[in-house]
C-alpha cells in the first residue's frame, strides 16, 4: 500500500521517544509537514538532527495554558496522533491521588484539549481530517497494577467514539488503537521481567509483542484515505491477544 501525505501537515505528540518518535519520522517520509511535540528537549534536539525536515514542539502536556498555546503554534493541521502518554504502575490499594490526577492530565485531559485545537481548526477550514487517540489494550481488560492506566485507556476509547460522533458530520474521522505491549522505554517498565512477560506472551495467539512499526503503520493506515470509511474504531494490534483473552 502506498501511502503519502504531500501537502497534509501533521502534528504528533509525544514524539521525543518510541512509537510517537519513529512515526513523526515516517510521516515526514511519507511527504507530511510533521510537528512533533514532546516534552524532553534532548529528545527533540536529536529528532531534528536525525531528521532536519521536522518541526520541533517543546512543551509539557500537563501544562494546559502551554498545551493551548504550543499546539495553536502549530498551525493548520490534517493529521493529529494524540500518542502523549504515561504508565505508572502501582497495585489499586497504593493508588495515590497524585498518579491518578498526573495520570489522568496526560492521558486523558491533554488529548482532549489538543483534540479540540486542531479539530476547530479543521471545521473552520473545512477540510476535514483525520485523527488518531493512541490507547492501549489495557482499556478493554483488567491488568494486573495498571488500575489508574487502564482505566486512562478505557477513557480514550470512549472519547473517540464521542469524537467520531460529533466529528463526522463536519469530515474528520477519529480512531483509536489498542496495542499489546510494545517494544519501547513504556513497555519495558512493565514487562522486562520475564515472569510477568512470558505469560502475557504466551496469551498472544502470534506468540511475540508488538514492535514499533507494527504500530506505525496501523497509524499511518488510518490516517490515510485507504481508511476513509473508517471512523469510531477501537482497533486492536495485538497479535490475537484480546480474541483469546475474551475465551
Ligand atoms: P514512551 O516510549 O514512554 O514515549 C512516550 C513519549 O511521550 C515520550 O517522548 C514522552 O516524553 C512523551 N510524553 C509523556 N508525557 C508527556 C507530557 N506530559 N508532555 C509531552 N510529552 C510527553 O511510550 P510509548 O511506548 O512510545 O507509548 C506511546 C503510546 O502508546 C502511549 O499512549 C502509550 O500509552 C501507548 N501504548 C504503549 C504500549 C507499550 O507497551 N509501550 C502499549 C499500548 C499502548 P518524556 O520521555 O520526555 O516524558
Amino acid at each position: 500500500m502506498n501511502i503519502r501525505f504531500d501537502g497534509k501537515r501533521a502534528l504528533v505528540t509525544g514524539a521525543g521517544k518510541g512509537i510517537g518518535r519513529d512515526l513523526a519520522k515516517k510521516l515526514v517520509e511519507c511527504g507530511a509537514e510533521t510537528y512533533a511535540l514532546s516534552r524532553t528537549k534532548s529528545d527533540l534536539d536529536s529528532l531534528k538532527q536525525e531528521c532536519p525536515l521536522i518541526h520541533v514542539v517543546h512543551c509539557d502536556l500537563a501544562d494546559t495554558a502551554a498545551l493551548k498555546e504550543s499546539v495553536k503554534s502549530c498551525g493548520a493541521i490534517d493529521l493529529l496522533v494524540n500518542n502523549a502518554a504515561i504508565a505508572i504502575l502501582e497495585p489499586f490499594l497504593e493508588v495515590t491521588e497524585e498518579i491518578f490526577d498526573k495520570s489522568f492530565a496526560i492521558n486523558v485531559k491533554a488529548q482532549i484539549f489538543v483534540a479540540q485545537i486542531i479539530a476547530k481548526g479543521m471545521m473552520e477550514r473545512k477540510t476535514g481530517g483525520s485523527i488518531v487517540n493512541v490507547s492501549s489494550q489495557a482499556s478493554m481488560v483488567g491488568i494486573e497494577n495498571h488500575t489508574v492506566y487502564c482505566a486512562t485507556k478505557a477513557a480514550i476509547d470512549q472519547i473517540t467514539r464521542n469524537m467520531s460522533l460529533e466529528l463526522g458530520p463536519h469530515k474528520i474521522r477519529v480512531n483509536a488503537i489498542n496495542p499489546t505491549v510494545v517494544n519501547t522505554d513504556m513497555g519495558k517498565v512493565g514487562w522486562s521481567d520475564p515472569v510477568k512477560a512470558d505469560p502475557m506472551r504466551r496469551i498472544i495467539p502470534l506468540g511475540r509483542f508488538a514492535e514499533v512499526e507494527d504500530v506505525v503503520s496501523v497509524i499511518l493506515f488510518l490516517l490515510s484515505d485507504h481508511s476513509a470509511m473508517v471512523t469510531g474504531s477501537c482497533l486492536p494490534i495485538d497479535g490475537g491477544c484480546l480474541a483469546s483473552l475474551s475465551v
